[in-house]
């Protein structure tokens, strides 16, 4: 069954070649699986250099960590804003990683270009207009995360606005919707995976740490995301996660995890 498409540079039609992007060397899309991997929230500068040096030691090409925190209630910690956004950088440039972060209005997209190499839009901000035109005029490469009620259709015309805006540098990211299920935090949507790799050139990074909620199901869900043709993950990781800032210690692997499974996932490479 054929969808009908509103969007054309987005589309696979269009641009029938895997759209690779290439980051200072580190090639995102095609064949390679790339790993991100960090806090849900930049702390302390202690916090993301040792988390930096642990992502680079198991193998990870991309330093996550949120200063800029979309939280659900306004009360919840906000995150630690442009400071955060220049540990990061500092910790990135010092474990030879890229960096990742979120931002949520236009305003900061200059500065978070600044600092970081990847700009991630959250699943609450998928249809932020104003943001995604915005980043259309940057060539800052972003991952677009999957709105958590969005169709494929809806998702990938917001990719099109950061396209149409002249910015082709453009990752999707399946990081759970909502369903009936209440158990897990947010369905991963395994199917995503195939659908938006056929639809589109773009390419798909799989969020198992947000899909799931559960630090017990981040090990199997990256795997299968992996099989299921997933151009790479992005994986809270955290040194202590009981006392992290935000919620999302319970989701966050432990760093022995994230080694023993980016081992894994090696091996996991060679089947797939
Ligand atoms: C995050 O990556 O920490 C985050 C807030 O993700 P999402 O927008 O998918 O909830
Ligand atoms: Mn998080």
């Amino acid at each position: 069954i054929k969808i009908s498409k509103s969007y054309k540079l987005a589309s696979r039609d269009f641009h029938p070649d895997d759209t690779i992007i290439d980051i200072k060397g580190v090639k995102i899309g095609g064949d390679n699986l790339t790993i991100m991997g960090g806090p849900c929230a930049v702390e302390t500068p202690e916090q993301i250099d040792e988390i930096a040096r642990l992502v680079k030691a198991a193998g990870g090409q991309v330093l996550r960590g949120g200063a800029f925190k979309p939280r659900t209630g306004p009360y919840s910690f906000q995150g630690i804003g442009v400071e955060g956004l220049a540990m990061m950088a500092e910790a990135g440039k010092k474990h030879g990683l890229l960096t990742i972060t979120e931002v949520m209005t236009p305003e900061y997209v200059d500065v978070c270009s600044e600092y970081a190499d990847i700009l991630q839009v959250g699943t609450r901000n998928m249809q932020n207009f104003d943001l995604l035109r915005k980043l259309g005029t940057v060539k800052t490469p972003v991952l677009l995360k999957r709105g958590f009620s969005a169709t494929y259709d809806e998702f990938l015309n917001a990719a099109e606005y950061i396209l149409a805006g002249g910015n082709p540098n453009v990752m999707l990211c399946e990081r759970g919707i909502r369903t009936f299920e209440s158990y897990t935090r947010n369905t991963l949507d395994l199917a995503a995976i195939p659908v938006l790799q056929d639809l589109s050139h773009l390419p798909v990074i799989s969020d198992p740490s947000h899909g799931t909620g559960r630090r017990e199901l981040v090990e199997p869900m990256s795997k299968a995301s992996v099989a299921a043709g997933a151009n790479g993950l992005i994986i809270e990781m955290h040194t202590d996660p009981d006392n992290s800032m935000t919620g999302d210690g319970v989701q966050s692997l432990f760093p022995d995890q994230f080694a023993k499974l980016l081992k894994e996932l090696e091996q996991l490479g060679n089947l797939v």
